[in-house]
């Protein structure tokens, strides 16, 4: 099965990246359904995990059934020798044996004992490779929706593409949570510039940043590798929050930093946080990062959302209903890459079947994208919520008191709590004190009778309900 395995990996990824990141997987064992992989190092195993659980988890279950999960481990270290290597946390000095158990036998492969020893790597790819890594053509200022969230970022992002190095902009910093355009506008600065000619701009994530600089360390060139990247007019860091705990990565970016910017050239940063909230990044780095322009990505609003699906849909040269993505909008509200994705899926569809996209297709089309965007409310949020507005104690939503004041307030959660849970109605009973599920049952039927008759009361629910939902 191992060798099975290795040689399909080999074939969907390719030579060169199997053998950077997928060779040195060991094996360990299989509990119940549940298979262990190892990986040398930490960094290893959280690359590996990043990229390539999914196909490691379909492939292991193509190849047996039984295995349901695949896990991915740090190789025991039981019988590693204290490590003196200059990037010890990212490099142990020797991949330990694997575990004794081991259902799989003999077709184990042994792992290499150390990632230095992987000369392919070092020459095949650490000495060529540019360190221009190619820009996507798609991440263009054009195709970026400028809004309130984004718009500062937006227009500090186009200054530096205009005058690169100039003094308040660099570096420029640029934070904000995932799939929010980090990385957008970082490729439309890299296209711009480069559109201007002469300058020399590199791109690459922290990432591959370290992953250089401990290659360039294997293979002796860190000079060179230095050099290379003294010599660029312009760098940029993507996600720079990777090299948290990274200690030595992140001393060689703080010198590859100070070089730059006292050479006049331009340094482009994100991450997930603003460098005062970076902990973990070295104070002396996080202070120079926020000398120049710290430019904030806030999350998406509802109408930033709304411009975006209208762009991409007029892109795509095809008609959406505003229901539908009205629809989009409102349930897919954290991360503008599965907003697209929502919509690519849509429109393959569509054009798939040749049927236009009506708000039911797009819930079954999207069944799967909308139920994990599903906000799930629990029974004590609701609890809590309508308690405070009602003005009485939360612990009377469980207690026996029976007084009209506390009661019906009690049968308001009953109601929101079938609403917007999927909890049973005995389920939901046990929650309020224990109650019986026909006094949830009353509770629903009777709410339901009073917004009928009361339009205000009607209104509260209703709110109650919009409020628990955000
Ligand atoms: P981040 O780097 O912040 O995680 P990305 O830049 O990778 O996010 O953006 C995720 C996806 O969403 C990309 O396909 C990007 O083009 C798209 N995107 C994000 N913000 C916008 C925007 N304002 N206008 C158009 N597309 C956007
Ligand atoms: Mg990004």
């Amino acid at each position: 099965h191992w060798d099975r395995i290795c040689n399909r990996l080999k074939a969907e990824v390719g030579e060169v990246e199997y053998r950077t990141w997928l060779q040195q997987i060991t094996l360990g064992g299989i509990e119940e359904d549940e298979l262990t992989l190892y990986l040398p190092t930490r960094f290893l195993r959280d690359w590996v995990r990043s990229q390539y659980n999914s196909k490691l988890n379909q492939l292991w279950n193509t190849e047996l059934p039984q295995i349901r999960r695949v896990e991915l481990a740090l190789t025991p270290t039981s019988d590693t020798p204290a490590n003196t290597s200059p990037v010890q946390e990212e490099i142990p000095s020797q991949a330990s044996k694997t575990n004794d158990f081991n259902p799989i036998k003999k077709t184990q492969k042994q792992a290499p004992p150390t990632v230095i020893e992987e000369p392919e790597i070092k020459e095949a790819d650490e000495g060529k490779i540019p360190l221009q890594t190619q820009l996507d053509p798609r991440f263009t200022f054009d195709n970026f929706i400028v809004g309130k969230p984004n718009e500062f970022a937006y227009a500090c992002s186009r200054r530096v593409a205009e005058r690169p190095s100039s003094p308040g902009f660099n570096p420029l910093f640029l934070y904000g949570g995932v799939g929010l355009g980090k990385t957008h506008l970082m490729h439309a600065i890299g296209f711009e510039l480069a559109k201007a000619g002469n300058i020399s701009v590199s791109y690459m994530s922290a990432e591959k940043f370290m992953y250089r600089f401990i290659a360039s360390i294997r293979s002796q060139s860190t000079i060179e590798f230095k050099e290379e990247l003294r010599s660029v007019d312009v760098l940029m860091i993507d996600d720079l929050q990777f090299l948290i705990g990274k200690d030595n990565t992140q001393e060689e970016f703080f010198h590859t930093f100070n070089a730059l910017i006292d050479a006049g050239r331009q340094i482009i940063v994100s991450a997930d946080k603003s460098p005062s909230d970076l902990s973990g990044l070295e104070d002396r780095l996080r202070t120079r990062l926020g000398c120049g322009m710290v430019a904030d990505i806030h999350a998406t609003t509802y109408e930033l959302r709304i411009s975006i699906l209208e762009a991409k849909a007029a892109s795509a040269k095809v008609v959406i209903s505003p229901k539908v993505m009205e629809f989009l909008a409102h349930k897919i509200t954290t991360n503008v890459r599965e907003l697209e994705g929502a919509l690519n899926r849509l429109i393959a569809h569509a054009n798939l079947f040749g049927r236009p996209i009506t708000l039911e297709a797009t819930q079954e089309v999207l069944h799967d994208i909308l139920k994990s965007h599903e906000r799930r409310v629990t029974i004590e949020e609701i609890q809590r919520k309508v308690s405070e507005h009602c003005n009485i104690r939360q612990t009377d939503m469980t207690s026996a008191r029976r007084a009209r004041a506390v009661a019906r307030p009690r049968q308001i959660a009953m109601y929101l709590a079938k609403q917007l849970t999927s909890r049973s109605l005995p389920e939901i009973g046990r929650k309020f004190g224990n109650r019986d599920h026909t006094t949830v049952m009353h509770a629903i039927s009777r709410v339901s009778e009073l917004m009928e008759k009361d339009s205000s009361f009607a209104e509260d629910v209703e709110l109650l309900r919009k409020m628990l939902e955000n």
